[in-house]
Protein backbone atom coordinates (compact mmCIF):
# COMPACT_ATOMS: atom_id res chain seq x y z
CA UNK A 1 0.00 0.00 0.00
CA UNK A 2 1.39 3.39 -0.67
CA UNK A 3 1.00 6.36 1.56
CA UNK A 4 -1.97 7.92 -0.71
CA UNK A 5 -4.10 4.63 -0.29
CA UNK A 6 -6.89 4.24 2.68
CA UNK A 7 -6.41 1.23 4.49
CA UNK A 8 -8.69 -1.46 3.18
CA UNK A 9 -10.80 -3.37 5.65
CA UNK A 10 -9.74 -7.55 5.65
CA UNK A 11 -11.91 -9.59 3.97
CA UNK A 12 -12.57 -10.46 0.18
CA UNK A 13 -9.50 -8.69 -0.72
CA UNK A 14 -6.75 -9.47 1.15
CA UNK A 15 -3.88 -6.90 -0.11
CA UNK A 16 -3.54 -4.16 -1.91
CA UNK A 17 -2.03 -5.83 -4.49
CA UNK A 18 -4.80 -6.56 -6.19
CA UNK A 19 -6.55 -3.15 -6.66
CA UNK A 20 -5.71 0.29 -7.88
CA UNK A 21 -7.36 3.29 -6.65
CA UNK A 22 -6.17 5.85 -9.33
CA UNK A 23 -7.02 7.34 -11.79
CA UNK A 24 -10.25 4.83 -10.71
CA UNK A 25 -10.96 1.96 -8.64
CA UNK A 26 -10.05 -1.28 -10.59
CA UNK A 27 -9.24 -4.71 -9.79
CA UNK A 28 -5.49 -6.09 -10.78
CA UNK A 29 -6.20 -9.42 -12.06
CA UNK A 30 -4.43 -11.44 -14.84
CA UNK A 31 -5.14 -12.79 -18.09
CA UNK A 32 -3.62 -15.49 -20.44
CA UNK A 33 -2.03 -14.11 -23.74
CA UNK A 34 -3.00 -17.84 -25.49
CA UNK A 35 -6.34 -18.58 -24.21
CA UNK A 36 -7.93 -15.27 -23.15
CA UNK A 37 -8.95 -16.34 -19.90
CA UNK A 38 -8.97 -13.84 -17.06
CA UNK A 39 -8.35 -14.29 -13.11
CA UNK A 40 -8.39 -12.58 -9.94
CA UNK A 41 -6.40 -12.27 -8.14
CA UNK A 42 -3.67 -13.09 -11.03
CA UNK A 43 -2.59 -16.59 -11.06
CA UNK A 44 1.19 -17.15 -11.81
CA UNK A 45 -0.45 -19.73 -14.44
CA UNK A 46 -3.02 -19.68 -16.90
CA UNK A 47 -5.45 -22.54 -15.42
CA UNK A 48 -6.11 -23.90 -18.94
CA UNK A 49 -3.07 -23.07 -20.76
CA UNK A 50 -0.36 -23.54 -17.74
CA UNK A 51 1.38 -20.51 -19.04
CA UNK A 52 2.27 -17.58 -17.44
CA UNK A 53 -0.27 -14.96 -17.15
CA UNK A 54 0.35 -11.43 -17.11
CA UNK A 55 -1.23 -8.82 -14.42
CA UNK A 56 -4.31 -6.67 -16.24
CA UNK A 57 -6.98 -4.51 -14.94
CA UNK A 58 -10.76 -5.65 -14.45
CA UNK A 59 -13.48 -4.47 -15.47
CA UNK A 60 -15.37 -1.96 -13.13
CA UNK A 61 -19.18 -3.53 -14.32
CA UNK A 62 -19.86 -7.29 -13.68
CA UNK A 63 -23.25 -9.28 -13.20
CA UNK A 64 -24.05 -10.59 -9.80
CA UNK A 65 -23.79 -14.36 -10.04
CA UNK A 66 -24.89 -15.76 -6.70
CA UNK A 67 -24.67 -14.31 -3.10
CA UNK A 68 -25.11 -14.64 0.49
CA UNK A 69 -26.20 -13.21 3.77
CA UNK A 70 -23.17 -13.05 6.49
CA UNK A 71 -24.14 -12.63 9.89
CA UNK A 72 -21.92 -13.49 12.47
CA UNK A 73 -18.60 -11.60 11.24
CA UNK A 74 -15.26 -10.70 12.32
CA UNK A 75 -14.43 -7.85 15.22
CA UNK A 76 -15.32 -4.70 13.36
CA UNK A 77 -17.37 -5.74 10.78
CA UNK A 78 -21.22 -4.79 10.97
CA UNK A 79 -23.47 -7.34 10.44
CA UNK A 80 -25.61 -9.00 8.65
CA UNK A 81 -23.25 -7.86 5.31
CA UNK A 82 -23.71 -9.74 2.04
CA UNK A 83 -20.93 -11.35 -0.02
CA UNK A 84 -21.07 -12.97 -3.20
CA UNK A 85 -19.61 -13.99 -6.67
CA UNK A 86 -19.62 -11.08 -9.57
CA UNK A 87 -18.76 -12.24 -13.10
CA UNK A 88 -16.58 -9.51 -14.87
CA UNK A 89 -17.52 -9.71 -18.91
CA UNK A 90 -13.78 -10.88 -19.72
CA UNK A 91 -14.38 -14.01 -17.81
CA UNK A 92 -13.19 -13.76 -14.53
CA UNK A 93 -15.48 -14.52 -11.34
CA UNK A 94 -14.61 -12.44 -8.25
CA UNK A 95 -15.47 -13.40 -4.93
CA UNK A 96 -16.84 -9.83 -3.00
CA UNK A 97 -18.60 -8.12 -0.65
CA UNK A 98 -22.17 -6.57 -2.03
CA UNK A 99 -23.72 -3.93 -1.43
CA UNK A 100 -27.48 -3.89 0.33
CA UNK A 101 -29.51 -6.64 2.29
CA UNK A 102 -29.40 -9.79 -0.06
CA UNK A 103 -33.46 -9.90 -0.29
CA UNK A 104 -32.74 -7.13 -2.42
CA UNK A 105 -30.55 -8.65 -4.92
CA UNK A 106 -31.21 -11.15 -7.61
CA UNK A 107 -28.93 -13.01 -9.51
CA UNK A 108 -27.58 -11.37 -13.63
CA UNK A 109 -28.26 -8.24 -11.69
CA UNK A 110 -25.92 -5.54 -13.27
CA UNK A 111 -23.19 -4.01 -10.61
CA UNK A 112 -20.74 -2.20 -10.19
CA UNK A 113 -17.38 -1.67 -7.66
CA UNK A 114 -17.07 1.34 -5.70
CA UNK A 115 -15.15 2.47 -2.29
CA UNK A 116 -17.71 2.45 0.99
CA UNK A 117 -16.72 3.60 4.33
CA UNK A 118 -16.22 0.70 6.99
CA UNK A 119 -15.37 2.17 10.36
CA UNK A 120 -11.78 3.40 10.47
CA UNK A 121 -11.16 1.72 6.93
CA UNK A 122 -12.61 1.08 3.58
CA UNK A 123 -14.06 -1.87 1.99
CA UNK A 124 -14.49 -2.32 -1.78
CA UNK A 125 -17.67 -3.85 -2.93
CA UNK A 126 -19.91 -4.68 -5.66
CA UNK A 127 -23.24 -2.41 -5.97
CA UNK A 128 -26.38 -2.87 -8.10
CA UNK A 129 -26.06 -0.35 -10.98
CA UNK A 130 -28.29 2.66 -10.36
CA UNK A 131 -28.22 2.14 -6.55
CA UNK A 132 -25.38 4.67 -6.40
CA UNK A 133 -23.35 7.11 -8.32
CA UNK A 134 -19.80 5.22 -8.53
ZN1 LIG B 1 -4.65 -19.69 -21.14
Amino acid sequence: MNATSPPVHAGVILSTNHIQFDPELSLRGGGCADCGAAAFPCPELCPNCLIPMAPRLLGRRGVLYTYSAIHSGPAGRNTPYTVGYVDLPDGARVFAHIDGPAAALEPDMAVQIRVVPQNDSVCITWTPEGDHDA
